[in-house]
């Protein structure tokens, strides 16, 4: 993979777009796009392969094709001094849905390889563990919160490029 500087944000409005052409029309999307967020270091296509995941999860989450699917980008502000590097800029891009939300059990088990709930031939239960793969290899984290019938909420933290002061 070619790591280089890139802005989410148009990634997210591409992704977005062939994601409206596939998805049910009654499903809605919503995007808050920050366009303050700066670029980060890394493969815009892997950042656009997380989009189609998350999103067709979500999809898959909603019952009855009636529900919404959120995606929204804004600064997460500094993080921490770890050791000797300087506390960094983050971005957070989150997914959410009106799906029927995650078991407590199943919750710690999502991001494992080959862990599904679908049917057998609906699910290969890779998406998550391909999604939790780039955020690690970006320098980014993951976090889920789910409830049954209560939605989920996936959000992503992603080191920003530091400017020059
Ligand atoms: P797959 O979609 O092939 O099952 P994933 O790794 O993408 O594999 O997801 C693993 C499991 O996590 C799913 O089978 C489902 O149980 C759960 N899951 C993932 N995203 C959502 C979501 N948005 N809402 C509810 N459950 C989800
Ligand atoms: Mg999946």
């Amino acid at each position: 993979i070619e790591f280089r500087p890139f802005r989410v944000q148009p990634i997210i409005r591409e992704s977005l777009k062939l994601l409206r052409a596939t998805i049910p029309s009654t499903i809605e999307f919503r995007q808050h796009i920050d366009e303050s967020c700066g670029p980060v270091m890394g493969d815009p296509t892997q950042i656009h392969q997380i989009l189609m995941n998350l999103c067709t999860n979500a999809w898959h989450a909603i019952p009855d094709q009636d529900g919404c699917i959120e995606v929204s980008l804004k600064p997460a502000g500094r993080v921490g001094e770890r050791g000797h590097l300087p506390p960094e800029e983050y971005l957070c891009l989150t997914v959410s849905d009106t799906g029927h939300g995650i078991e407590r059990e199943a919750l710690e088990r999502i991001f494992d390889p080959y862990f599904t709930t679908k049917e057998i031939g609906k699910g290969t239960g890779l998406g998550l563990s391909v999604v939790h793969g780039i955020v690690r290899e970006h320098g980014g984290d993951i976090e889920v919160h789910s409830e049954p019938g209560g939605g989920t909420v996936f959000r992503i933290c992603l080191p920003v490029l530091s400017t020059p002061p």
